[in-house]
């Protein structure tokens, strides 16, 4: 505080206009007030994981810590500035072997603070085969075939896995991890869309589509023309979005968008503004009408910061899978249905729904299929039994885990995340795994949001019993979620906005 009193008695005494003083204000900042590292056992072992705490008890604010040793960061953290109030955080850390010199790095715009350092020692424990015969007292190691643990209480003649003693690693384990191409590690992604709703002949998307996709576990998609909606759209649309299916924008009146009475204003602008007036989720996606539209349009589109993404104009060069690796969120390719399936990529298989959704599982990769209606009296409207029989094949693909069934806002944001917040993965000393997302990219901070789920492979060299996951900062509200794929496999969804996280063996 006495650095930022002395600064702007400078600025008073210097500067006597008013734009000095606003330009020097800015710099009236000070590095944040160091940090206090928490008192820890200066002797402590590579299996056990430590909490290691801090607070800056009061003083200048940061707006981010890192927890390092020996220069290197163990863990990060963002902060809320609060003018002078407390900050802490914390996190879990297992130390590897040798000498550890901890110190807590605060920042803020102004510059860096570093807290007294603590120094600990890492011991590596000597194990040896447990004996029937041999007292153990509570933290002892023992390892019994690969398998390691840890003594709980004082305990004799009790062989592992007995309840006193915690299974700590497999000895000669290594993990791996990746990130999967789709949620929850499916090999394909699929998106059902249903343009047209507010056309008044599309209301077969509100009595078959929508009830027909819920009762499958399915989450549908919805184009609404927004300046031509009922009450009863609006309710439609409404009990839609917080039953978890999209809604996505689909222009104002429905205007050929390449006719000289299309307003990027009103058909984009003004149908966004009523939408997030309706619907209590975000509306991120567009369709233009008819799947046409000019360069300018299209440039108003993509500098409107409330859209993710569209699908794609031009749609005879914009037919098929959308490839994991490369989709562009502003090209996204469909297949227009049509009973005769003319227009399709697939016209002349038997069945062009199915034949699209095969054939992204076979390249791994997105299909985005249009339709309007169902059962009702709009242009190329599925009759409900095909729609139902669609709808089956599509859920026990699904069951199989072969398809991700999304709305098309929620794929993007997964693809473009996965692209772009790289994931690095850092192995410790008892084979547990680090897992941090760099999410400094600007592509990764567009797309990846607070409740963005990454799903991560995790990979054993041989068989384990199971893998437990958390997020290191001690905080955190909810875990990640674990379910297994083989004796060997495990998919971890969780939040990369969340921070490390930590996959140890169970
Ligand atoms: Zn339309």
């Amino acid at each position: 505080m006495a650095k930022l009193t002395y600064l702007s008695r400078i600025i008073s005494t210097v500067c006597g206009a008013t734009v000095c003083g606003a330009t020097l204000m800015s710099v009236a900042h000070a590095a944040p007030s160091p940090a206090q590292l928490d008192v820890l056992p200066t002797t402590t072992n590579v299996y056990t994981s430590y909490t290691v705490s801090w607070n800056m008890w009061w003083g200048e604010n940061a707006q981010r810590w890192t927890l390092l040793s020996n220069g290197e960061a163990l863990c990060t953290g963002e902060l809320e500035e609060q003018g002078n109030s407390k900050q802490s955080g914390s996190c879990e850390v297992k130390f590897t072997p040798g000498e550890h010199r901890l110190v807590v790095e605060l920042c803020n715009a102004s510059g860096c603070s570093e807290s007294v350092a603590r120094a600990l020692v890492a011991a590596v424990p000597e194990l040896q085969e447990w004996q029937p015969d041999t007292a153990y007292a509570a933290g002892s190691f023992i390892i019994q075939g690969k398998s390691i643990y840890q003594a709980q209480w004082w305990t004799k003649n009790e062989q592992p896995p007995a309840k006193v003693w915690q299974f700590v690693t497999e000895q000669g384990a290594s993990l791996s991890a990746e990130v999967a191409n789709w949620q929850n590690n499916a090999t394909a992604a699929y998106t059902i869309q249903h343009d047209d709703l507010c056309a008044y002949i599309t209301d077969g998307i509100i009595h078959h589509a929508i009830p027909e996709l819920s009762a499958r576990g399915l989450q549908g998609s919805v184009g609404v023309i927004a300046g031509n909606c009922a009450n009863y759209h609006w309710q439609a649309v409404e009990q839609f979005a917080a039953a978890g299916h999209e809604i996505y924008n689909h222009s104002w009146m429905h205007t050929n968008p390449v006719d000289p009475a299309w307003s990027d204003e009103v058909e984009i602008r003004q149908a966004q503004q009523m939408l997030m007036e309706k619907v209590p989720t975000a509306v991120e996606f567009y369709a233009f009408p008819q799947d046409q539209a000019s360069a300018e349009s299209i440039a108003a589109l993509k500098a409107d910061a409330d859209f993710i993404g569209m699908r794609s104009v031009n749609y005879y060069l914009a037919r098929g899978v959308n490839d994991a690796d490369s989709f562009d969120p502003y090209f996204i390719k469909n297949d227009l249905f049509t009973n005769s399936g003319i227009w399709s990529v697939y016209e002349g298989s038997d069945d062009i729904l199915r034949a699209y959704v095969d054939d992204a599982v076979m390249q791994g990769g997105w299909a985005l299929r249009t339709f309007h209606g169902v059962e009702d009296t709009s242009w190329e409207q599925i009759p409900l039994q095909r729609y139902q029989g669609h709808l089956d094949y599509v859920k026990s693909l699904v069951d199989e885990g072969k398809l991700w069934v999304a709305g098309a806002s929620d794929v993007i944001r997964y693809g473009m995340a996965r692209r772009s917040c790289q994931m690095q993965s850092t192995t410790q000393y008892d084979a547990s795994l680090v897992l941090s997302f760099d999410l400094s990219d600007p592509v990764c901070k567009k797309y990846l949001a607070d409740d963005t789920q990454l799903s991560v492979v995790v990979s054993a060299d041989q068989a384990v019993n199971q893998i437990a996951a958390h997020y290191q900062q001690a905080d955190a509200a909810q875990q990640p979620t674990i379910a297994r794929i083989n004796e060997q496999q495990f998919v971890v969804n969780l939040l990369p906005r969340q921070g490390q996280v930590v996959i140890t063996l169970e």
